[in-house]
């Protein structure tokens, strides 16, 4: 009997490994933004006013290692309870694998590189303000 491969990110989140779980991330920066939650209707508001750690010119954090214990609202996925993944953009990786979706052909993994990313516009990169240059009332004038 022939043994089926599959890919590491066709896998359920549960199974996969940390540096797995890394490289599922397609590196767009979404989710470093502020947002908010409309109260009545649920719907999350995502703005591109950045968390102060994100560097927008890598699109990444400063410091990933130590961000848990820099920011506190930042979360570690792998312990996200189900009512989280609601807080993460419709095209993230983590999200549509908890979904059962599959990925989209920009991200990395399927397209072999990062640019894809950027040309699909996902990527927050040249697009953020950091919390720390605007007021939080002004947050929502930002809403992507
Ligand atoms: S939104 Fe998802 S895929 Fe994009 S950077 Fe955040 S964790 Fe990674
Ligand atoms: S601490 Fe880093 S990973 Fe967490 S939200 Fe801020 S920039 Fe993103």
């Amino acid at each position: 009997m022939n043994e089926v491969m599959v890919n590491f990110w066709e896998k359920s989140l549960d199974m996969l490994t940390q540096s797995e779980w890394e490289k599922l991330c397609d590196g767009c920066g979404q989710c470093c933004m502020q947002k908010f939650e409309d109260e009545d209707t649920g719907e999350i508001l995502h703005t591109r006013i950045a968390c102060r750690l994100f560097d927008d010119g890598r699109c990444a954090c400063r410091d990933y290692e130590h961000r848990l214990l820099r920011v506190p609202e930042c979360l570690d996925m792998r312990t996200f309870q189900v009512e989280h993944y609601a807080w993460l953009p419709e095209t993230c990786a983590y999200r549509l694998r908890f979904e059962g979706k599959p990925l989209f052909a920009w991200h990395p993994l399927l397209s072999g590189g990062r640019e894809s990313v950027q040309e699909a516009g996902i990527s927050m990169r040249g697009q953020t303000v950091s919390e720390d240059d605007v007021p939080e009332k002004e947050w929502l004038n930002y809403s992507l």
